[in-house]
């Protein structure tokens, strides 16, 4: 009898056993996808025990103040002599830089293996984490600095209409606009307002503290060789697959690529960056043990030119410079771990390859040729989209899809000869067969949006072409 209850017990404790096996996983898988963000002072937290367990390896210093007087921390780790500066959440609403950050810092800080040794030998890595901190706290894409406050800062811009890059309705900056090459340039009434086409004037605190940490850091080391700045976008699909783009890569926009307008940059160098932005991306895939699919040029027309963001003024300045686009802006998207990985991946992939000299020997054109783009350059890329919409069954028969993509190998032809004012007139044409489609409801509502937008921005740039 005794053995039997024994047994019985036995079972019992089994039981019990696996259920709360069964439970644990499930607990903690509820438990990770409500983490959320982290806030300031958790940051704060973090980065201090970092600190602790680093034994002096990592460093932190107040870089500078927000417009709004609160404390930008930078932090610091490696001996290196090839310095990486790195900023996450220059807009507020884009958060996933400084986790990454926090994560990159602390492997750093307290590993023994001979990946991180080597790269605290050859890299010093600097890093803004939460940058826009007032920004942050909202979250908004702008700093807090509404333009009664930018006139009693400098009276000397009364009357002067605000710069383009300030939005009203946030009564902040977009401080990825507030940079300009010359690192010594003061803001003047006769400047303003500017334009997307233009530098900055360093009239926000945040831009002159990140400036002033650009400038001291070429002091040290005689030359700041890169900097990486983290963002979120749209939530982009590829144009072959349909897949999710989870992480797109650029090299600065200073288009296009026959311009003279930076003659007098003799230090820009784009294939340097191209290297970089070559890096990141394969470190995503380098570094992660999934597929990871999905990793996409970041938009990047020839004609871009934005000489007002922090990445295009240090360019212009010598450094190689990678901006990282996530999909998905705050708040609406909330903390997502495999999203933050890919940043860190991306990072390590710029950070290992500069670690151990591989980076000189990468080839730039492979950014352009071997990693994709979602983003719609010419006619042969809205062919790959047709292709994929009439897998899709867009179209409500197979000869409207034919009809769509006929037109379209008549506009390749066109293009491929340059002939601006075929163009032009096939443009309009084919929007009038998209807008025709959509009456007689012979094409999805996805194919006519994406089809109707490319055209659009293609007319666009080849009218241009006719003006001039
Ligand atoms: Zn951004």
């Amino acid at each position: 009898m005794a053995i039997i209850k024994n047994d019985i017990w036995k079972r019992f404790i089994f039981f019990v056993t696996v259920l709360l096996i069964m439970l644990i996983p499930v607990s903690g898988v509820s438990a990770e996808s409500e983490r959320d963000w982290m806030t300031n002072e958790e940051f704060l937290e973090r980065l201090s025990e970092i600190v602790d367990a680093s034994d002096g390896k990592v460093e932190t210093d107040v870089a500078g103040y927000s417009t709004q007087g609160n404390e930008v921390i930078s932090a610091r780790i490696g001996t290196g002599d090839q310095v990486l500066l790195i900023t996450g959440s220059i807009h507020g609403n884009e958060k996933s830089g400084g986790e990454a950050l926090i994560e990159i810092l602390e492997y750093l800080g307290t590993s023994d293996s001979s990946f991180a040794q080597s790269v605290r030998d050859e890299v010093t890595i600097v890093a803004i984490p939460r940058y826009n901190v007032d920004g942050l706290e909202i979250p908004q894409r702008q700093n807090i600095f509404p333009w009664e406050e930018v006139i009693s800062t400098y009276p000397h811009l009364e009357g002067a209409t605000p710069a383009w890059y300030y939005n009203e309705r946030n009564g902040g900056f977009d401080l990825n606009r507030d940079f300009n090459a010359d690192l010594n340039y003061e803001v003047v009434a006769e400047d303003l307002p500017g334009h997307t086409n233009d530098f900055g004037f360093f009239i926000t605190n945040e831009s002159q503290l990140l400036r002033n940490l650009y400038l001291e850091l070429q002091d040290e080391f005689g030359h700041v060789e890169a900097y990486a700045d983290i963002h979120h976008m749209g939530t982009p699909v590829m144009n072959k697959t349909g897949e999710d783009v989870t992480i797109a890569i650029d090299y600065p926009p200073l288009g296009p690529d026959d311009s003279t307008k930076y003659d007098d940059y003799p230090l820009l160098d784009q294939d340097r960056s191209k290297r970089y932005a070559l890096a990141a991306a394969l470190g995503v895939k380098e570094f992660s043990d999934k597929e990871e699919p999905g990793v996409a040029q970041y938009i990047h027309f020839q004609e871009r030119d934005f000489p007002g963001q922090a990445r295009s003024a240090f360019a212009l300045n010598g450094t190689a410079t990678v901006l990282f686009e996530m999909p998905g802006q705050q708040p609406q998207f909330g903390y997502d771990q495999d999203l933050v990985d890919r940043v860190e991946n991306g990072l390590w992939g710029i950070i290992s390859h500069m670690a151990d000299g591989s980076i000189d020997n990468l080839n730039g054109d492979d950014f352009l040729t071997e990693i994709p783009r979602y983003w719609t350059n010419n006619i042969t890329d809205m062919r790959d989209v047709m292709v994929r919409f009439t897998e899709e069954e867009q179209f409500k028969n197979d000869s409207d899809a034919r009809l769509v993509d006929n037109h379209l190998a008549t506009l390749e032809i066109y293009e491929n000869q340059e002939n601006s004012e075929k163009m032009v007139k096939h443009l309009n044409g084919f929007k009038v067969l998209l807008e025709n489609q959509r009456e007689n409801k012979l094409i999805g509502q996805e194919a006519y949006n994406r089809l109707n937008s490319d055209i659009n921005l293609l007319l666009e740039r080849w009218e241009n072409n006719l003006i001039d």
